[in-house]
């Protein structure tokens, strides 16, 4: 099943009807050890039925590897749901607080820069303001 759904988005992309994806989700038993751990790869780590954890390196080319809590009674908290071509939405939005302060939203396998993100990707506006 999970070949039938890459192999579907991998063409699905190809054609253009999807747009490229950013980050692939899948579903383990035990936490990622840093070399399982793949730029690209979201790992949510469940125990049973219950969603503990989602592991991913930091999209913004520093590669950090960033663990967002998905336990509903801690905060904060993110709720991670993956379609059938395995993209994941989290919400609420991704705010790094280390070297890098990328700042992003993951909605459907992209990711998308907040305005505010110290992430060098973010496209400058023209007339140089950052808006809000
Ligand atoms: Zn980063």
């Amino acid at each position: 099943m999970r070949i039938f759904s890459h192999l579907c988005r991998w063409t699905a992309e190809r054609c253009r009807l999807i747009g490229r994806t950013d980050l692939v989700a899948r579903v383990s038993p035990r936490h990622p050890s840093p070399d399982q751990l793949q730029t690209g790869s979201l790992v949510v780590v469940r125990d049973g039925t219950l969603d503990k954890w989602a592991c991913f390196r930091c999209p913004g080319g520093c590669g950090e590897k960033i663990q967002l809590s998905l336990n509903q009674a801690r905060r904060p908290r993110w709720a991670v749901r993956f379609d059938w071509l395995l993209r994941p939405t989290i919400e609420p939005s991704v705010r790094q607080l280390n070297a890098c302060r990328c700042h992003f939203w993951v909605k459907r396998g992209q990711v998308h820069w907040c305005h505010d993100s110290g992430h060098r990707q973010v496209p400058k506006r023209t007339n140089g303001a950052w808006g809000r």
